[in-house]
């Protein structure tokens, strides 16, 4: 499971939904200590008996550093393997700590996941060139942020290099990233002021026809889970 921050409620039966169970989950990896993503990590963690990873530097700054001894903070590590998956993570740019980006990789196929990031860094094109299955961050619309309600300051820190993917800069990511093995793209962490699905999705979709590139495009929802995808 990656980040946790809705309710232990709608993880549990997104998951049943999926016919899996909160007790087949094996870890908790964490990508940054944004509330949006952790608020509901300790609770699952502690109520189901599941590890929880980070980086160093943002278990230090997780609430519930204090509440876990030494031996159960488990840390980010290269070539990390989950039962019969291998994981990699990335570097991203966001006003966190150490924010991260991860690859899941398992019998053959990788899947990477990308969201909370204000540049599309080198290690991020490197790590996810080419993998089967993407959930990628289209945070904004550029002019629906600059025309919308946010005050300045935050309107900055959305647009800036430590905030969000805007539409655009989310399609010139994938057009980078994607490869002969992309079967799947879904845009995620989209902005409920700053964007609407239609737009996100248009924008990527035109962005792969035009390379003629056969690729599902689907866009998540806020507040529900998306389908499920085969890989
Ligand atoms: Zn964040
Ligand atoms: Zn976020």
């Amino acid at each position: 499971l990656v980040d946790a921050g809705c309710s232990m409620r709608q993880v549990k039966n997104s998951l049943l939904d999926f016919d899996t169970s909160i007790e087949k989950i094996d870890a908790i990896f964490v990508s940054h200590e944004h509330h949006d993503h952790i608020s509901k990590v300790a609770q699952l963690s502690r109520r189901f008996d599941i590890p929880v990873y980070a980086s160093i530097k943002t278990w230090r700054n997780l609430p519930f550093y204090d509440d876990y001894f030494p031996w159960e903070r488990h840390i980010f590590e290269y070539g990390m393997k989950i039962g019969e998956m291998c994981v990699d993570f990335f570097r991203l740019s966001h006003d966190a700590v150490e924010p991260c980006g991860f690859v899941f990789g398992y019998q053959g196929k990788r899947v990477g996941i990308a969201t909370d990031t204000g540049l599309i860094t080198s290690s991020m094109l490197r790590q996810l060139a080419d993998v089967d299955g993407l959930v990628f961050e289209a945070n904004h619309d550029c002019s629906m942020l600059r025309q919308g309600s946010y005050p300045a300051f935050l309107k900055h820190r959305v647009a800036g290099e430590y905030g969000h993917l805007s539409n655009d800069q989310a399609v010139e990511a994938l057009s980078k990233l994607v490869g002969i093995n992309t079967q799947q793209i879904i845009l995620a962490h989209l902005s409920e002021q700053n964007n609407c699905p239609k737009l996100a999705y248009r924008a990527v979709r035109t962005a792969l026809d035009r390379m003629n590139l056969d690729i599902a495009v689907s866009v998540a929802p806020g507040k529900t889970a998306h389908p499920l995808v085969a890989i």
